[in-house]
């Protein structure tokens, strides 16, 4: 082709500066800007590749963990997404079974985590259920009430109440509490 007297206004895919092309395919005003973005294209594809690399070494490491039955308390973070501290706690009140095997491995048992965890959510979703307030009159004690009826003081009644969330109405001077919501605290105690 030789010498072209096309002149097309561009600006350099590099440096952003506007140029003279004379290929309607230029990308860059030099050669020096070509190069660099070159080796930042480079760059670039590496940082991806590595990403990539540590995304399957994360897969294929929860994969295996998934395989054995005793895991380590950090795998055990990965894979339920809990924090250390309450897994120790587990294991501290042995509600989860470890073995330790030295200064920092500890192991503990996957299926007694796993069990745990669905074990926690679904009295958790049954429990929302019964618990829409019923406020008609008959089924809903006072303050007082449930004060004389459980022997215990207003003041104590009313922590109760609010530290299990139970929803009270008010009406007047009274506070209306769902006597079933009561019953259940007290039965379990
Ligand atoms: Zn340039």
């Amino acid at each position: 082709m030789g010498f072209s007297n096309l002149r097309i206004p561009k600006l350099c895919e590099f440096c952003e500066k506007p140029f003279e092309a004379k290929k309607v395919t230029a990308r860059f005003c030099s050669k020096y800007c070509s190069e660099k973005s070159g080796k930042r294209q480079k760059q670039l594809a590496k940082e991806m590749e590595a990403r990539q690399t540590l995304l399957e070494k994360s897969v294929s490491k929860i994969a295996d963990i998934q395989t054995r039955p005793y895991i380590s308390v950090s795998e055990a973070v990965t894979l339920f997404g809990i924090s250390r501290d309450t897994i120790h706690r587990l294991i501290k009140s042995k509600k989860i079974p470890a073995i330790n095997l030295g200064e920092r491995l500890t192991r503990v048992s996957k299926i007694d985590i796993e069990k745990m965890f669905t074990a926690v959510e679904m009295p958790d979703k049954s429990k929302e259920i019964p618990e829409k307030p019923n406020f008609e009159v008959g089924n809903c004690y006072t303050i007082s009430e449930i004060s004389s009826k459980f022997y215990a003081d207003p003041g104590t009644v009313t922590n109760l109440i609010k530290r299990n969330k139970i929803p009270t109405k008010k009406v007047g001077s009274f506070v209306y509490v769902p006597k079933n919501l009561i019953d259940k605290i007290f039965d379990g105690k």
